[in-house]
């Protein structure tokens, strides 16, 4: 089968599969990436997140991550949930964390994808990547053409936003590439205007990682600096700031995934009842997502810090 042919089938593939977005890119090496890698963790911009600096090799190597691999398929797979929390003064949760955690979600259509190629083109090595290993997905997404990074440092798609998780898929099969695209972001600057901790830098296409809410509400174990106090907007785990204001996003399109439908109560808890969380309900109700990472004690102290702030609360 031609190469074009290959590709075809792909992405057609992952389109029945409900990706939606996919393109291809050849695996080399991130050369102009990696230097801006290092630049940005030059400055302390991961704060705590010690292990963006770790397996430097393989994040800018794809055949460090798979011998002799040939191509990327990048994918993007919808989060996009228009329901909003009820209650307009509760603690805000980041829409991607609705439903079930993303990483076993798409994984599994990352394998069915993967088993699909296999039986098509017999005997391929490859792995697939989901938020998972040193991998620089944005990057990838944007030499596949799926969209452009932009000053918001998020990976864009012309018609259809940024409210997606990218996935990826290295393999040593060889495809036909796409192109990068444009970068649409003009003369707009609300992603920058718009965010509450200036974690992006003036001119955009830089984020201090270590000043965004979700890093401080996610990532970051010790306790949120006081110099945050009233910058947090409400936000009790992520934020989608930059995401909500990005003129793009108007063309986000609504996810079908059951399993990133929320529990009903989720979206209906009022402020009161999340600040009165215990144990025992926050176990319930965020089993098997990615809530569950920052522990009981990581989601109390977020709210605790905006009762404290007095923000909205
Ligand atoms: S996610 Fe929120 S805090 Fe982080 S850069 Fe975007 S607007 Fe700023
Ligand atoms: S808000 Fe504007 S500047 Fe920011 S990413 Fe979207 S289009 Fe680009």
């Amino acid at each position: 089968m031609q190469h074009a042919n290959r590709s075809t089938f792909i992405k057609e593939k992952a389109f029945e599969l409900g990706f939606l977005s996919c393109g291809i890119a050849k695996a080399e090496l991130l050369d102009e990436e990696s230097v801006h890698l290092k630049q940005w963790l030059d400055q302390n911009y991961h704060g705590e997140m010690h292990y963006m600096a770790n397996h430097f090799d393989k994040r800018v190597n794809p055949t460090s991550l798979v011998p002799g691999a040939k191509s990327v398929i990048a994918l993007a797979y919808s989060y996009y949930n228009p329901t909003q929390q009820t209650d307009k003064e509760a603690p805000k949760l980041s829409m991607y964390a609705y439903g079930k955690d993303y990483h076993k979600v798409v994984r599994k259509k990352l394998n069915l994808l993967f088993d699909a190629i296999k039986s098509e083109f017999g005997d391929i090595s490859g792995r697939v990547f989901v938020d998972s290993a040193p991998v620089m997905e944005r990057d990838w997404a944007k030499r596949s053409g799926i969209g452009w990074i932009g000053k918001n440092t998020l990976l864009i798609h012309p018609k259809k936003g940024s409210f997606f998780f990218l996935a990826e898929i290295i393999l040593d099969l060889d495809l036909d590439y796409d192109d990068p695209i444009s970068d649409y972001c003009g003369t707009c600057t609300r992603c920058i205007d718009a965010c509450p901790t200036d974690a992006i830098d003036t001119n955009g296409y830089l984020m201090d990682g270590s000043k965004c809410i979700s890093y401080l509400t996610i990532e970051l174990k010790e306790d949120i600096p006081e110099t945050f106090k009233s910058k947090m907007d409400n936000w009790m785990f992520g934020c989608d700031i930059c995401q909500q204001v990005c003129p793009w996003n108007r063309f986000s399109v609504p996810h079908t995934e059951s399993e990133f439908a929320p529990k009903t109560e989720l979206l209906s808890l009022t402020k009161e009842e999340w600040q009165k969380m215990d144990e025992e309900t926050f176990a319930a109700l965020f089993e098997g997502s990615a809530v569950k990472r920052t522990k009981y004690e990581g989601l109390k102290r977020n709210i605790d810090f905006l009762k404290e702030e007095g923000s909205d609360l």
